[in-house]
């Protein structure tokens, strides 16, 4: 079993991917080529956004946002400690400072009754985390935003991908989407990529010049920027992906709830991720909560079923990330590093296989 399938994904999507593929090969732009320009197309349609800026990672499309707003150095974003580093990275990466908002217990996104605090005259934008791939509360931050005037949010839908929230798609519930094409993700190409929404003409320029080095025009430059863009082979291979994509959406929906209730059924000692009656997962991660975790894993591994562990560390603990950002303590983000497990998820897990995660999980975590 693996962790997550990708070779099955594969097999079914040979033909119109090696198809896709051909034809970049044949027509020889390998950088902004035809295919990139159709996948941003069909992704801002797909989301619903004016605008999708490709990019060659998720964590590029967070600092070319945080370019793009010209977040500096004396600005503070705020974001969560339990999350990937690139949430946090990013901020640091421009000079900014991260501020962290701890996370709820049971859904493990930002615990919005405490944002308001950790706003100041210095806050710029907001990055929150819809983690697991399932969206955060985004009216109520959004709301908090606009009430106190020039922050931006940017919704960080790495995983969230495919995710709805309140009859909108993860990655346009606020005035910036960013989410990755990293392999694992629900929409994952086979190399890095990423992807920039927004409705804003601006910060489309802005980050449309910042992924090729600031230019304008041919070999003009306007402002700073990197070399930021995806390559045509994965716009390719997004493309061929993307027919599949709402049967995979629908089967990661399925395979999650199908997980709850048979967990729930087994007996096993493992408290589940909420999922919001107004919102969907697509279940990046399908996240448990276990006592004695690191020996809970060992045993699972043993009886061949692999985990992962989302995450370890919170970043405020994090060596890098000590100094740079504002001090504080997140009880619930400490709590949940020692407590949580990722079992096996993909579109391409069978139920047979699942059923035997579930079996193993229950033996392991109540003998
Ligand atoms: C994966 C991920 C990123 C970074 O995406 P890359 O494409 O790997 O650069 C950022 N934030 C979160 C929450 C992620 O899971």
């Amino acid at each position: 079993m693996d962790f997550i399938d990708l070779k099955a994904q594969y097999r079914a999507l040979r033909e119109p991917i090696n198809q896709r593929i051909q034809q970049v090969l044949d027509h020889g732009q390998y950088i902004l080529g035809p295919e990139t320009v159709e996948l941003e197309r069909r992704l801002a349609a797909y989301v619903g956004a004016k605008h999708c800026i490709s990019v060659a990672s998720g964590t590029e499309a967070l600092l070319i946002a945080l370019m793009a707003l010209d977040v500096g150095p004396g600005d503070e974003v705020i974001t969560v400690p339990f999350t990937f580093v690139a949430t946090a990275e990013v901020i640091a990466l421009v000079g900014a400072t991260p501020v962290f908002v701890d996370v709820e217990p049971d859904t493990c996104n930002m615990d919005v009754s405490k944002l308001e605090a950790a706003i100041t005259g210095d806050t710029r934008a907001i990055i929150p985390v819809s983690l697991y791939g399932q969206p955060v509360d985004m009216d109520e931050i959004n709301a908090i935003a606009a009430r106190h005037g020039g922050i931006t949010v940017i919704e960080d839908a790495a995983q969230s991908f495919g995710a709805s929230y309140r009859g909108h798609r993860s990655g346009h519930l606020s005035a910036i989407g960013c989410t990755s094409f990293f392999p694992s993700k629900p929409l994952g190409c086979y190399g890095d990529g990423g992807a920039i929404f927004t409705d804003d003409d601006g910060i489309a320029r802005a980050s449309t010049e910042i992924r090729v080095h600031g230019q304008s025009a041919r070999y003009h430059h306007t402002r700073i920027g990197v070399g930021g863009r995806m390559d045509t082979l994965q716009s390719a291979i997004l493309l061929a992906k993307l027919d599949r994509f709402d049967w995979e959406v629908q089967r990661r929906i399925a395979l999650g709830a199908r997980y709850g209730e048979a967990i729930r059924a087994s007996g096993a000692h493992a408290a589940l991720v909420s999922v919001r009656p107004d919102r969907s997962s697509v279940w990046a991660q399908y996240t448990v909560q276990v006592e004695q975790r690191d020996a809970v894993q060992k045993t699972l591994q043993q009886a061949g079923i692999p985990t992962a562990v989302h995450y370890p560390k919170p970043l405020h603990q994090q060596p890098a990330y000590r100094e740079l950002c504002a001090p504080g303590s997140f009880p619930v983000s400490e709590a949940l590093a020692q407590r949580v497990l990722s079992l096996p998820m993909s579109a391409d897990l069978s139920e047979a296989d699942q059923d035997r995660v579930v079996q193993a999980l229950a033996q392991a975590t109540t003998t």
